[in-house]
Formats: structure tokens, sequence, C-alpha cells
């Protein structure tokens, strides 16, 4: 598993020299993280592949038609499996991506990365990028080599939409599969499939046809950043604080919850239905919030809403709602949140509002 972070740029263009688009056209920075959309199958026809095997270079040359859209500028941060996404690869690709949205000749940002924590890194640049210029995330559900892989006409679509004006000001976009999404709602919906990705809550962005890029509504999207919320400059390089995920189920204990509050600064129920869990369940979450860990309740159902004081007393356990934060997103804005020594109801606000 490659784990060391470059930010050395690729000398390899898109376009040949000789096909050079004139400089009017948009100039795209492509930052490879791995992934499916890299990876290489171990057999013709198996499901067995290793994720991240290939460079930016060669995910690229299966990509001619980029030529008409962009001259691409690749650069590989890494070559992971998504499963492996680690605090130390968002702060590079953070300060990266900002570098380059302060650079006047870049148009928009694409980024190649592994399915699995698509979204997790989609809504975590999101809280801490300015919204400005496009910058747009793609995997694929099929690894490079397989027939029909769906990697080449995802990396063009996400391209597209990196050169698109409309794609501006929405913060980072999720491409798959000729559909776009916004950060704070997409979702991996299923372990299999092109069309794994949706956004449940909200319905998707835009779609893609060809080059073409259609969004269905205006973009509105809160800005962490121009609210100055967690600015990017005091993000730690490693050491966050520590959030667990407890996940709820039928005769559900405290025991792992106790056990996460020794250890943890913030945990985040996965909770049945509307945030439930079992009585022990959150009698335990109560405990843990009185010794000063930050309690969000979250659902694991994939979609809807979690209200405060629904049937949980969040005013009597100082709990905070997700919202429509599904929980893996919800430890992602909780993290930020306990870096920037938010307390609860101003925790609670950054819920209703990012
Ligand atoms: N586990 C791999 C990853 O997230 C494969 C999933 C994918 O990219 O589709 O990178």
């Amino acid at each position: 598993m490659a784990t060391s972070i470059s930010t050395r740029c690729s000398s390899a263009r898109v376009c040949p020299e000789s096909s050079m688009p004139d400089r009017r056209q948009a100039r795209i920075a492509l930052i490879a993280t791995g992934g499916t959309i890299a990876g290489a199958q171990t057999g013709e026809l198996s499901g067995g592949y290793r994720a991240g095997a290939l460079s930016v270079d060669t995910l690229l040359e299966a990509v001619p038609s980029l030529a008409g859209l962009a001259r691409v500028e690749p650069e590989q941060l890494v070559n992971v499996g998504s499963q492996n996404m680690s605090y130390a690869v968002w702060h590079a690709l953070a300060r990266r991506v900002d570098e380059l949205m302060r650079a006047d000749d870049i148009t928009g940002i694409v980024i190649t990365h592994g399915t699995d924590t698509l979204e997790e890194t989609a809504y975590f640049l999101s809280l801490v990028l300015p919204h400005t210029k496009p910058v747009v995330l793609v995997g694929a559900m099929r690894p490079a080599t397989a027939m029909s892989a769906d990697g080449p006409r995802n990396i063009h679509s996400a391209v597209a939409v990196a050169v698109s004006p409309q794609s501006a000001n929405r913060g980072p976009l999720v491409v798959m599969n000729d559909e776009v999404h916004y950060a704070r709602h997409v979702q991996k919906m299923a372990c299999g499939g092109v069309d794994a990705f949706d956004s449940p809550n909200a319905g998707r962005a835009g779609v893609v046809r060809g080059s073409r890029v259609s969004f269905y509504g205006r973009a509105d999207i809160a800005s962490a950043a121009a609210d100055n919320v967690f600015p990017l400059s005091q993000l730690p390089a490693t050491v966050w604080p520590r959030v667990e995920i407890a996940y709820a189920c039928a005769d559900m204990d405290g025991l792992l919850i106790d056990f996460m509050a020794t250890h943890a600064q913030g945990i985040v129920l996965a909770g049945v239905g509307d945030g439930n869990a079992t009585d022990a369940a959150v009698d335990a979450m109560m405990n843990a919030s009185r010794s000063g860990v930050a309690v969000v309740r979250s659902t694991r159902t994939g979609s809807g809403s979690v209200g405060r004081n629904i049937e949980v007393d969040d005013d009597h356990g100082g709990f905070i709602a997700a919202y429509e934060l599904n929980p893996q997103k919800a430890r992602v804005l909780l993290t930020l949140a306990l870096m920037a020594k938010r307390d609860r109801a101003e925790i609670q606000a950054l819920f209703e509002r990012y």
C-alpha cells in the first residue's frame, strides 16, 4: 500500500504538444489519489482486483477525449484504496487544492478517489475550502482493466463539470455515472454497480450528457470557509480529535459506548430509525455526554433527517442532532467542530447550517 504523499506534478500532459489547444482553453488540475478507478484486476473476469494500482498518466491515456475539453495537468498525491484514506492525506489534499484554487490559470480541479470514502473526503473539503472554483471528485465502480470500465467516462464527465462555469460556487461536487451530486448529500448506496451513488434526501444536483453539463437548481450552498469556521491554516497535519461511531441494533447494551467515552472526545450514534437506540445505549450516551464527550445522534437508515427531541430528550441528554448528515459525515463535522473548540449549542448550529 502506497501511503507516501507526493505533491510533485507529473510531467505528462493529456494533450500531446502537437494537438495542444490554444491558451484560451480551460486548464484543469487533476489530482489522483487511487481507488478502483486506478484499479487493476487480478484475473480478466474475476472479481478480484487491487485498488490504486495504476498511475494517473495511465488513467488519462484511456480518455483521449479530454483533449477537446481542457488542458489537463495531472499529479499523483497518493495511490491508495480509499478505505485507507487518512487525515494526513486529507490535510495534504486540502492544502494542495486550496493552492490550485488560488492559481489564476487553473479553471478547476478534479480529484480521482476510491469510492468507499469518497463522500467523506468530498464533505470534508466542502467544510474547509472556499466554494469558488469547481472542485470535482470522481471514482469508478469497475477497475480500469475491467470490461466496460466506467472510469474513463467518469473522468471525461468530471472534467466536463470542472470546466463548466455553472459548477462554480457549489462547493465540491461528486461525478459518477453521468450524474452530479453535492458533497453534503451524496452517498455510496451500494457496494457494487455503476449506479452506486445517489443523494437520497436532496436528489442529484445535475447530469452530464457527453460534454454537456446541466444543473437542476441554482448554487445555494452555505460555505463554512466563507464564514471562516474551520480555517485551513489551523488544521493540524495528523492528530485530530478522536470521534467514534457507535452502530445501534436490537438488544444493544452500553458497553461499547462506555469504552468509546474513555478514549474519544466525540461519539456519533448511527441510530436505528430517527437516531434512536436502546435505553441502555441512551443511558451510556448520557453518561458520556455528562463526562464531556460530545454525542451526536444520526441514523443508520441511509436517508431522512434526525431532528431534536423526537423520541430522545436531546435537551436533557446534552445531545446534538445530525439532521441530514449520515454517520460518517456527522463524524467529519463533529471532528472539525471539536478541533475548533465549539460548544454544544454551536455544534448543533453547525449541523443545521453546513
Ligand atoms: N475499496 C476501494 C476504494 O475505495 C475500492 C472502491 C472503489 O474505488 O470503488 O478505493
